[in-house]
């Protein structure tokens, strides 16, 4: 059998130089999906090196702002059309149902959409010099080189919120998604090549984390680097880029809380805690993972949901009736599983779940949806984050506690609210130190809307009008019309 080559470098398909492979396996079940080339030290120079000379020599950078943004809304009719075939690969690597890959194809449309409609829109702005002999004005143009490095939960999503406005913007990229799931970001280098992106503007590595990841945030090619993915991987990054002073943008992890009010619409809340908690199996970083409930409430809407969440139907992402997905790994399942059993031995009291999937689900990683009932600040399961199909459960009785309570974690991602008193949900809302805070629903976003955390949550911004200056430097352009010598030094021979 010939060797893979799915590395993209300077406009040309490649196997690893070292000949490294890794195969695929879905999690829902273990089948083989494909094998993959697994890129090394090397590739990934090669593939820096490629993105510099595009950078540096290559019309990327300078082609007008609205022509660039034209490409982008031709990779979103491309993606639109090629639809069912990316949403395929994407359950396939990650085990989710086609449904969900469906949704995602949609939101990854809408951001190549958004971002291609933004790109001419600023040509930069004027300031006031106070002289009108001065032309004073700030001007956006690419960082340059940026890594881009994305995880396995929303494979293509996460790395479309950085390819769309880095290309947007100008730049070049070299992209390595999460050695787990590749196939998506393969089939989005295949459309960018199809459409004549110039060689070398986008490349891609794939590999793990210390190999292929590693260098794109020590080489000092490379002026910016944009990670999605977990806390100590984030901090290790940033340490990293240090060195070489770096742009650095970081969406890391969350502990995020719901919040439920005694006068919420029940049904509704009731739901949105169950999609808060368990889409995807918990796997999103603003997955709604602390349930705090009002403690007037707190039995009716616990019972409620355990019910509910003992109703999950789990399946492998072709099952017409699966309304969640497995657990990416069996590494994955087992850091979940130990993290229920320590909130058990803390004290928590498990009300369902707290066990793998079996019969027609055993040959994944499944794990049942799971109920961790007076769980009390302190406890592991509080501070650290699960991102599983697990949420815990604690009480308040006052506005002021609720508020104390959703801010008692070191990240700071998102949030929700549920309350028929807007007075409440805003005060509340202006509490709450999170990136995003949903009143009386949880998980939409907007393309037009930045995402992104506070505390350890990360640094900076995707999406929105920060999304793409996060992949620009301003430039203060200060013309004087009309020079004269000012005199301070005086010629003293003359
Ligand atoms: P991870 O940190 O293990 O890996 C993320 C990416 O970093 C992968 O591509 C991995 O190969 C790479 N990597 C690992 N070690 C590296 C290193 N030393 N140098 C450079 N790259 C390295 O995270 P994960 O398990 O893939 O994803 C789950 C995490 O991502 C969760 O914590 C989740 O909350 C977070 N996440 C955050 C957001 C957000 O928007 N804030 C979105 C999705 C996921």
């Amino acid at each position: 059998m010939s060797e893979p080559a799915s590395l993209f470098i300077d406009g040309a398909w490649r196997p690893a130089a070292a000949g490294g492979t890794r195969e695929i396996r879905c999690p829902a079940d273990g089948t083989s999906v494909a094998t993959v080339s697994e890129a090394g030290v090397d590739d990934v120079h090669a593939a820096i090196g490629a993105a510099r000379r595009a950078f540096d020599e290559g019309p990327w950078p300078r082609t007008p702002a609205p022509e660039r943004g034209d490409l982008l809304l031709r990779v979103a009719a491309g993606l639109r059309e090629q639809r069912e075939r990316f949403a395929r690969a994407e359950s396939l690597d990650t085990g989710k149902p086609i449904g969900e890959s469906r949704i995602d194809m949609d939101d990854i449309v809408a951001s190549f959409t958004y971002f291609g409609k933004l790109a001419g829109q600023e040509a930069g702005r004027l300031v006031d010099a106070g002289d009108p002999s001065v032309v004073s004005r700030i001007v956006y143009e690419p960082v340059g080189v940026c890594g881009l490095i994305s995880p396995w939960n929303y494979p293509l999503l996460q790395a479309a919120w950085k390819v769309a406005p880095a290309l947007a913007a100008g730049n070049a990229f070299v992209l390595k998604p999460s050695e787990l799931t590749p196939h998506t970001a393969i089939l989005l280098m295949e459309l960018l090549d199809e459409l004549e992106l110039p060689a070398g503007v986008a490349n891609l590595v794939l590999g793990a984390g210390a190999a292929a990841g590693a260098p794109l945030s020590e080489h000092p090619d490379v002026d910016l680097v944009s990670f999605t993915g977990g806390l100590e991987t984030g901090k290790l990054i940033a340490a990293n880029a240090a060195a070489t002073v770096k742009n650095v943008a970081l969406e890391l992890g969350g502990k995020n809380p719901n919040v439920v009010f005694a006068d919420a619409d029940f049904d509704a809340a009731l739901d949105n805690a169950l999609n808060a908690a368990f889409v995807h199996s918990g796997q999103v970083c603003s997955a709604g993972a602390r349930l705090i409930v009002e403690a007037s409430l707190h039995d009716r809407f616990v019972d409620e949901l355990v019910r509910r969440a003992r109703g999950i139907r789990l399946g492998g992402p072709f099952d017409d009736h699966a309304e969640a997905g497995p657990l990416i790994s069996a590494e994955h399942r087992g850091k979940v599983t130990a993290y229920v059993q320590r909130g058990i031995e803390e004290g928590a009291v498990l009300r369902c779940g707290g066990a793998w999937g079996d019969g027609p689900l055993a040959d994944g990683f499944f794990y049942l949806p799971t109920v961790l009932d007076e769980v009390r600040s302190g406890m592991s399961v509080l501070v650290e984050e699960g991102f599983g199909p697990v949420v815990t459960v604690e009480t308040f009785t006052t506005e002021d506690e609720a508020v104390r309570l959703g801010n008692d974690t070191e990240y700071g991602l998102a949030s929700g609210v549920w309350t028929q008193d807007a007075g409440k949900a805003e005060r509340v809302a202006a509490g709450l130190r999170h990136g995003t805070v949903w009143i009386n629903d949880f998980h939409p976003y907007l393309p037009q809307a930045e995402w992104g955390g506070m505390g350890r949550s990360g640094v900076g911004r995707e999406l929105g009008p920060s999304g793409l200056e996060e992949y620009q430097e301003a430039k203060h352009v200060y013309h004087n019309v009309r020079p004269q010598v000012t005199g301070w030094f005086a010629d003293h021979d003359g």
